[in-house]
């Protein structure tokens, strides 16, 4: 709580002068013994902090820099999204490229290709395998396919044809479609449940992992920076980021809220649908957690001890996404 108050004092300090020295910052930090690493993720914070500062329209309306003001009653909770299959329905973009994958190698293979249910578990194993190489890069999944076919090849002994491989490329990246993407839109009532948290006034961010051109073409074509202003695009979720969006969102909310109202615990969720990626590590980072379950290609059996251990105040499972503003009030 010291602390808590000493860092609070120590951002008033250096907004009303509008700059900070690090010996100033040092000085002050000795004084109540507070080590290297908090003065790391202090500094952190006032970089986040001074960012805003310089552009205050980034800051909702009620909220202004200099003379402190927070006009609301309540304090906002912050939402942090994943986007595929909790906002958007991904899972199935892959299957069309596969169902035309298969379709193809039929086609030019006639009673040598594999049965369709062969191919189909070797194209997985070999996504699967892949992603330790590739991660969730754009070249993945195509390639996989490519590599599907070359282990076919070599399981028939035929030869491998560069100009069959280029035209599996290009069915692999058919799930890659903009078009797509803006026809399908969000999943259902995803939009109400988002016009709902922002007319609360709650802070809402985007985490999504995955390629950076994939998911910057699939936020452009759903629009989603009509709801959020913070997004972020991330190889893997850790509870490391987990714990930074956290302790640079909740100091800068619970500031606010503070200089008017007294001190409060933020309320933070991370909403996801799978458990490994969106929800153990936000629990593991001390988030509140809203779990809203879909199977995907790379599903893992949740762990039951870890969701028992969670306990009802920590972790809510929803079945779908409405259940945010229908149950709003236990949150
Ligand atoms: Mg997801």
């Amino acid at each position: 709580m010291l602390k808590r108050c000493f860092i609070l004092f120590l951002f008033r300090d250096i907004f009303e002068a509008k700059f900070f020295h690090i010996a100033y910052v040092r000085s002050l930090c000795g004084e109540i013994n507070i080590d290297l690493f908090e003065i790391t993720c202090y500094l952190e914070i006032l970089g986040f902090l001074k960012k805003h500062a310089n552009n205050p329209t980034s800051l909702r309306s009620g909220m202004r820099m200099g003379p402190y003001e927070y006009k609301e009653d309540k304090m906002k909770k912050i939402f942090i999204f994943d986007l595929d299959d909790t906002l958007y329905w991904n899972v199935h973009d892959y299957c069309y490229p596969m169902l035309e994958f298969e379709k193809f190698i039929l086609d030019i293979l006639g009673h040598k290709a594999p049965h369709i249910s062969v191919m189909r578990k070797l194209e997985g194993e070999i996504d699967r395998g892949r992603v330790k190489e590739f991660g969730y890069s754009i070249d993945r999944f195509p390639g996989s396919l490519v590599e599907t076919y070359r282990t076919i090849c070599s399981r028939i002994d035929i030869p491998f044809d560069k100009r069959i491989a280029k035209k599996i490329w290009q069915i692999g990246m058919k799930a890659f479609d903009s078009d797509i993407y803006k026809r399908k839109g969000l999943i259902k009532d995803a939009e109400e449940v988002l016009n709902f948290l922002k007319e609360q006034g709650d802070k809402l961010i985007l985490l999504t992992k995955g390629d950076q051109y994939v998911q910057k073409l699939k936020i452009n074509a759903l629009n989603l920076k009509r709801w959020f202003p913070d997004i972020f695009i991330v190889p893997s979720k850790t509870e490391a980021l987990f714990r930074k969006i956290k302790f640079e969102c909740s100091l800068l909310e619970n500031y606010w809220f503070w200089q008017a109202k007294g001190w409060k615990e933020i309320e933070i969720y991370g909403v996801g649908n799978s458990f490994q990626s969106d929800i153990k590590p936000a629990l593991e980072a001390s988030l509140s957690c809203i779990y809203i379950p879909c199977e995907t290609w790379e599903f893992k059996e949740e762990p039951e001890k870890a969701l028992k251990e969670a306990g009802k105040n920590k972790l809510f499972i929803f079945q779908e996404i409405i259940e945010i503003k229908e149950r709003y009030k236990e949150l």
